[in-house]
């Protein structure tokens, strides 16, 4: 069992941590956010006055934070862990989504410090956070892979290793881009079919077993009804929240930008996230489009 240092503890963070202490690890964790450290510490796990403090004495330290400039800050900024924890070599592992530029400059700053670090995104949202049963799509060398794996098996189902440094956000960043569109498809096929007269809950339960079926009909169905357990019957409480797609679906046509990949669909499904954000909801969870598009009307 290891000492873990944890930072970010958020709707994904949170629930990881106190899988972790679940698990045997003992967790030390740092958030900004004072409530997100009481959640830790009524899990079981321990709390710092700073993100240096969570990881001093940390066999292996993770990161769940926003976006790359967070990622950045944290590790690489002034008194940034790379620093802190320089001398005692922990295992750098980072959960966030983020931009493939962010991951190589802070694996590159690890690796200068002596330090091994895998950028290692997630898939299964926050109920695949809570019940455990993540998806873990893994960059770095086989070594430092072969080291996080038995951590991140405390966390999730699935662990891949996706490839070199990079290749976990590299992969996130392709499955958020579909889902997004995804997302998008089924929305407007709800909307389609209330228009026709068409009932919701006999809708889902042909189309779930059905050519359209997805991870987004079946788990999120943007159309409250069908899927109790969905956002959409909690008024889109995240869940994973529309500005973070939004975040994601930029990352993806950045990087079909500077490869020549054609993204017309993501570019059009980033318009209608950034529509939603746009109009207030972007805490909201990203299936909120759904009621986003239903104000549209028709030209
Ligand atoms: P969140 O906003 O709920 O959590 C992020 C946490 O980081 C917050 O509690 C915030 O206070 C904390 N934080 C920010 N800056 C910090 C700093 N400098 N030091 C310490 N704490 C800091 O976001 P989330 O939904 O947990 O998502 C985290 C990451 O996981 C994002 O990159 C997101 O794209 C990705 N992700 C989210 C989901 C989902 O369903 N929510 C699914 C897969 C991946």
């Amino acid at each position: 069992m290891a000492t873990v240092g944890f930072i970010g503890l958020g709707n994904m963070g949170g629930p990881m941590a106190a899988n972790l202490v679940k698990a045997g690890h003992a967790v030390i964790g740092f958030d900004l956010n004072p409530a997100a450290l009481e959640a830790l510490r009524a899990a079981g796990g321990k709390v710092a006055a700073s993100a240096s403090d969570a990881v001093a004495g940390a066999v292996v330290v993770i990161t769940m934070l926003p976006a790359g400039e967070h990622v950045r800050d944290v590790y690489l900024n002034q008194g940034g862990l790379i620093e802190v924890v320089k001398g005692s070599g922990p295992l750098l592992i980072d959960c966030s989504t983020i931009d493939v530029d962010s991951t190589r400059a802070v694996t590159a700053a690890a690796a200068e410090a002596g330090l091994a670090m895998l950028d290692a995104p997630v898939s299964g949202g926050t109920a695949g956070a809570q019940a455990g049963t993540l998806t873990f799509m893994v960059g770095g060398t086989e070594e430092a892979f072969a080291c996080g794996k038995p951590v991140l098996e405390a966390m999730g189902k699935n662990i891949f290793h996706a490839g070199g440094p990079g290749a976990g956000q590299a992969v996130k960043i392709c499955n958020n881009m579909m889902l997004a569109i995804n997302m998008v498809g089924v929305s407007e096929g709800f909307l389609l079919a209330q228009k026709l007269g068409l009932d919701w809950d006999k809708l889902h339960q042909i189309c779930a077993t059905a050519t359209s079926n997805s991870w987004a009909l079946s788990n999120y169905c943007p159309a409250p009804g069908p899927v109790p357990a969905a956002p959409s019957n909690r008024d889109y409480a995240p869940g994973f929240a529309a500005a973070l797609m939004v975040k994601d679906v930029k990352l993806s046509q950045a990087a079909a930008e500077s490869v020549g990949s054609p993204t017309p669909l993501a570019a059009q499904a980033l318009s209608f996230y950034q529509g939603v954000v746009d109009a207030g909801d972007g805490g909201k969870d990203f299936s909120v489009v759904f009621r986003w598009l239903a104000g549209q009307t028709r030209a």
